[in-house]
């Protein structure tokens, strides 16, 4: 489905970002990798990757806080694959805090990783894309780009600057062959939470199976963690051409949460 394009996506050496750039990959897309971890472990898996697939993956790893990397990062993907097709805006970090004790340089942090980024990269890659007129920008945003939960201030309001861009974005490009929606998912199994029921579990003295209930999927509705498969799946749809002509939409994959 995805032959012949080519897809950035920020944030992918873990959790929902690199389980959308295998389903990608699997697709037939050539694909850039980006984020932090262990030299080793990223080489092996975009070495795997590459080689479970077939399709060509590369990686980059630019720090999406520092505008200028995010431009070297957009300019690398062009000359690797002759351009970006598909811009998933996906890394994210995250800090809780009282807003009063927040860190401010935590908050700088948050803002520029998660909606700086986002703006750097949409504003690179859209001169090519235009030229081809095809492209799909997805924001991976969160409910918290549609619903507020408390001690996540920098979070939420980057995350709902998220949601506005997207819709700026959409309504400029509306007439092109480019689409760019935001895809809003609830708690998703990924390393990042598994890490969080360890230290909820040993904070509050439960057992695992009581934090993921009572205290992590406490505004979930299905008591059910998304999975990363699951959003991977959506992000495939909306680069496809039956999602032609949704864009600016904030589509929520939440079990329910923003139902309430
Ligand atoms: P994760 O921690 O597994 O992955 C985050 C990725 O971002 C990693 O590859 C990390 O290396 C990268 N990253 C962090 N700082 C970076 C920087 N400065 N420069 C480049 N890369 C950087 O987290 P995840 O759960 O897969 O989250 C991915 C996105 O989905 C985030 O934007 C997050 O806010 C959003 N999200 C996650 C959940 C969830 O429950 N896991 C829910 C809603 C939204």
């Amino acid at each position: 489905m995805l032959k012949h394009k080519s897809a950035l996506i920020t944030g992918s050496t873990s959790g929902i970002g690199l389980g959308i750039a295998r389903a990608f990959a699997e697709q037939g897309a050539r694909v850039m990798l980006n984020g932090f971890g262990d030299a080793a472990a990223i080489e092996r898996t975009r070495d795997e990757l590459a080689a479970k697939t077939g399709a060509e993956v590369r990686y980059h790893g630019a720090d999406m806080s520092r505008p200028e990397a995010v431009m070297a990062l957009v300019a690398a993907t062009e000359a690797a694959f002759g351009g970006v097709d598909i811009l998933v805006n996906n890394a994210g970090v995250q800090c809780v805090a009282p807003v009063e004790e927040f860190p401010p340089e935590q908050w700088e942090r948050i803002r520029a990783i998660v909606l700086d980024a986002s703006f750097h990269a949409t504003r690179a890659v859209l001169p090519g894309m235009k030229q081809r007129n095809w492209g799909r920008i997805l924001n991976l945003v969160s409910v918290h780009g549609l619903v507020a939960s408390p001690f996540k201030s920098a979070y939420v309001a980057a995350k709902h600057g998220q949601i506005g861009l997207t819709r700026t974005v959409a309504l400029e490009l509306a007439e092109t062959g480019i689409t760019c929606n935001a895809i809003c998912p609830g708690y998703v199994r990924t390393p990042l939470v598994e890490g969080q029921i360890e230290a909820q579990a040993v904070a509050h003295g439960l057992p695992r199976e009581r934090v993921i209930r009572e205290v992590i999927l406490a505004a979930q509705p299905s008591k059910r963690f998304v999975e990363v498969e699951e959003i991977a799946a959506l992000a495939l749809f909306l680069c496809g051409d039956a999602a032609r002509s949704i864009t600016g939409a904030a589509i929520p994959v939440d079990g329910g949460w923003t139902a309430r």
